[in-house]
């Protein structure tokens, strides 16, 4: 067994880790622009970056992403105004959440290809699932952003988003895309885009219900309805079951969160009783995402153990 690995074979490895670091970075600057544009209802390609300060257009060079915000020592080139580290963050954790990505499917792969030759093999639909999967991170990054600033989320972010993200999951039922076996049958080949379908009418839907016991028990309704739109939109992009999963780890993320706010007595986050529901939500969306299956695995496993087998494959089966 080669146990030291060469420079060159760590560096093919390590490869696909840095275009998702570099991929990671640009697109976080991309996000950055968006969720601040957007709510202002500025264009989002002109003019180009600018300090909000003193207006000076930044050169290419004062645009490189994380790079620029510590050369220039966090300060704006022209009035030394500070740039928020808000930025460099937004933009290093995307690249984190890409890598994350990449990571969980080479890991899937690689368990998979333990018993032939090849180190990896990466199908088109592998290809596809991880650009959707990016794409998706840099939406639900955009939305919770502009939820944290304005508290809203933006129609004209998740409604066209829902029937692009449906549009990918039909894409995932035809060749080359398609992981169907030879004989499955159309229902099988349809899997992909069916769960899809259910996500998106059966997300909104448990959140309506949520809210209207929420209005018997507490005289009002929990959720806006810009988060029922987020939840179609995170049922059309992941699917039924992943998208349970994201509500699952979203409601316990606000339920820590608030229980906390109660133990500090709000000194922290001061008395504001209203809490954005829609950033847990995003949050939620792209953890089960990368460790979605996982969860959903594990569930099912359990779910078998204990003897309740019809209910395991009946979600297994879907
Ligand atoms: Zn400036």
């Amino acid at each position: 067994m080669d146990s030291q690995l060469t420079l060159s074979e760590l560096l093919v490895r390590l490869f696909p880790f840095l275009v998702c670091l570099a991929f990671g970075l640009v697109v976080g600057s991309c996000v950055n622009v968006i969720a601040y544009r957007v709510p202002l209802r500025k264009s989002i390609v002109h003019p180009g970056s600018f300090c909000p300060q003193c207006g000076f257009i930044l050169p290419w060079f004062d645009n490189i992403p994380v790079v620029s915000w510590l050369v220039l020592g966090a300060r704006c080139r022209s009035c030394k105004t500070l740039i928020s580290p808000r930025y460099p963050l937004i933009e290093s954790t995307l690249a984190l959440l890409y890598m994350g990505l990449f990571a969980q499917m080479y890991l899937q792969n690689a368990q998979a290809q333990t018993v032939g030759q090849q180190l990896i093999i990466f199908t088109s639909g592998d290809y596809l699932q991880l650009f959707v999967g990016a794409l998706f991170i840099g939406v639900m990054m955009i939305l919770a952003l502009i939820d944290i600033d304005f508290r809203l989320l933006p129609n004209a972010i998740t409604l066209p988003s829902i029937p692009v993200f449906l549009l990918f999951g039909l894409l995932m039922c035809i060749p080359p895309f398609s992981e169907a076996g030879k004989d499955a049958t159309l229902l099988m080949r349809l899997d992909p885009l069916i769960i899809r379908l259910i996500g998106m009418i059966a997300l909104p839907l448990a959140f309506v219900v949520l809210d209207f016991i929420s209005v018997l028990a507490f005289g009002k309704a929990g959720f806006g309805g810009g988060d029922v739109k987020l939840a179609a939109l995170i049922g059309a992009a992941l699917g039924w079951k992943l998208g349970v999963v994201a509500i699952i780890l979203s409601i316990l993320g606000g339920g820590i969160l608030a229980i906390l706010r109660l133990a500090t007595r709000n000194i922290i986050w001061g008395r504001k009783t209203y809490m954005a529901f829609g950033p847990f939500l995003c949050g939620g969306a792209v953890l089960s995402l990368i460790f979605g299956m996982e969860i959903v695995n594990t569930f099912i496993t359990n779910l078998g153990r204990s003897g309740t087998d019809a209910v395991a494959s009946l979600i297994a089966g879907w």
